[in-house]
């Protein structure tokens, strides 16, 4: 299954970092924005580049730069607004949409009250979500994007729950997710074990 895991000692300092009870909020946004610039440029190792030439003050020189592609970054309200601003400051023609999600008390299960994408056909699409705990709200996004013309659309997580990744491979087969983390399992509250809390709540201090 296409799941990679970062690994490096940065990630794994940061991790242990947002993991720590006693980080307080303003550290934890830091240590967001930090691993979610790593998972940025790891899930974006394949978009496309042309050459350019340019002149150094000594000579010219065939160079690589990004071909002018759209890149969309969707976050999932509200956690997944902590995974944005990398995109932005990184990729200079990304744009944003937004999907938010709630519990349908009636269904039990994840429902849009909220939904702003640009135009998704023929872009790359990167959903942000920090949790990847039952998969639900990730699998729904999902097939969202997809309702507005997404193919192949990218998962982005910073700590995975094996039920997540299961709950997403099993509804949107062959995804392709990049996580800082993937952790032991759920609790019975569906927190993910060792987990970090509530990224939401450490995120804004609520
Ligand atoms: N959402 C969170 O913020 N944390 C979890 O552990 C699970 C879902």
């Amino acid at each position: 299954m296409p799941v990679h895991v970062l690994d490096h000692p940065l990630a794994a300092h940061i991790i242990t970092h947002l993991r720590d009870k006693t980080t307080k909020p303003a550290t934890f946004r830091t240590l967001a924005y930090q691993i979610s610039l790593l998972l940025a440029i790891e899930a974006s190792g394949s978009i496309e580049t042309e050459e350019k030439v340019v002149d150094t003050p000594l000579e010219a020189v065939v160079g690589r730069v990004l071909t002018h592609q759209s890149m969309v970054v969707v976050p999932i309200l509200r956690a997944g607004l902590g995974m944005v601003q990398p995109f932005t400051d990184i990729f200079p023609d990304v744009t944003v949409g937004y999907i938010g999600l709630e519990r349908d008390h009636q269904t039990a299960k994840p429902r849009s009250y909220y939904c702003k994408l640009p135009p998704l056909a023929g872009r790359h699409i990167f959903v942000v979500d920090p949790m990847l705990a039952t998969g639900g709200s990730a699998a729904r996004a999902l097939t969202v994007v997809k309702e507005h013309g997404a193919v192949s659309p990218t998962l982005i997580c910073i700590v995975s729950s094996p039920e997540g990744i299961a709950e997403v491979e099993s509804r949107h087969p062959g995804t392709v997710i990049h996580t800082a983390a993937l952790d032991r399992e759920l609790d019975a509250r569906k927190y993910i074990l060792p987990g970090l809390g509530d990224f939401g709540d450490r995120l804004y201090g609520t």
